[in-house]
C-alpha cells in the first residue's frame, strides 16, 4: 500500500518497532537462558521489564492516533536476531565466550532501536503531538542507558573469556 502522508508514514513506523521490539524481547528471553555471567543476566532481566513496557508505550502510542497496534514485519530486526541466534549456537560450548558474544549482539540491538526511536519523535514533533513524544522518549531513553552499560561491560567480560581461552588451553 502507498505511503502519502506523513502519519501514514509514521504508523508503518511504529509497526515497525513494535514488531522489532517483539522480536528483541524473545531474543533477550533466549539469551536469558544461555547467560551464565551474573553481569549479563541482571542487564538481560532488567532490559527484558523495560522491553515489555516498551511495548505496552508503543500499543499507547497507537491508541493515541486512534490505531490499532499492528506489527509491520522488521527484517533489520529479523536479521540481527538471525545473526544472535547463530551466534549462541556456535558458542553452546564456551559460556565466556557466549556471555561476550551477547553483550555485542545486545549493544547492536540497542544502537538499532536509537534512531528508530529518534525518527519517530521528530515525526511526533512534527505533528504536535506532546503525549507521544513523551511516551516514545521514554523508550529512547531506555535503550541508550541499555547501550551504554552493555557497552561498558565488554571489556570485563572480554578479560573474562580470555582467561577462560588460556585455561581450557593449559588443560588441554
Ligand atoms: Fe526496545
Ligand atoms: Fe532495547
Amino acid at each position: 500500500m502507498a505511503i502519502k502522508t506523513l502519519e501514514e508514514l509514521f504508523v508503518h513506523e511504529l509497526g515497525d518497532i513494535y514488531d522489532a521490539e517483539h522480536q528483541f524481547l524473545e531474543a533477550q528471553q533466549k539469551m536469558r537462558k544461555q547467560a551464565s555471567s551474573k553481569t549479563i543476566i541482571t542487564m538481560l532481566e532488567k532490559h527484558i521489564v523495560e522491553t515489555e513496557q516498551q511495548i505496552k508505550n508503543l500499543e499507547q502510542v497507537f491508541k493515541a492516533l486512534s490505531e490499532k497496534p499492528e506489527r509491520e514485519k522488521c527484517q533489520g530486526a529479523a536479521g540481527l536476531v538471525a545473526e544472535g541466534n547463530k551466534m549462541l549456537k556456535e558458542t553452546a560450548d564456551n559460556p565466556e565466550l557466549a556471555d561476550f558474544a551477547m553483550a555485542g549482539a545486545m549493544v547492536k540491538v540497542e544502537h538499532y532501536e536509537i534512531p528508530a526511536y529518534e525518527g519517530l519523535i521528530i515525526g511526533a514533533e512534527k505533528m504536535k503531538q506532546k503525549e507521544i513524544v513523551k511516551l516514545l522518549k521514554e523508550n529512547l531513553k531506555q535503550e541508550q542507558q541499555t547501550a551504554k552499560k552493555v557497552a561498558a561491560t565488554l571489556p570485563k567480560l572480554l578479560e573474562e573469556a580470555m582467561t577462560s581461552e588460556s585455561s581450557s588451553a593449559a588443560s588441554a
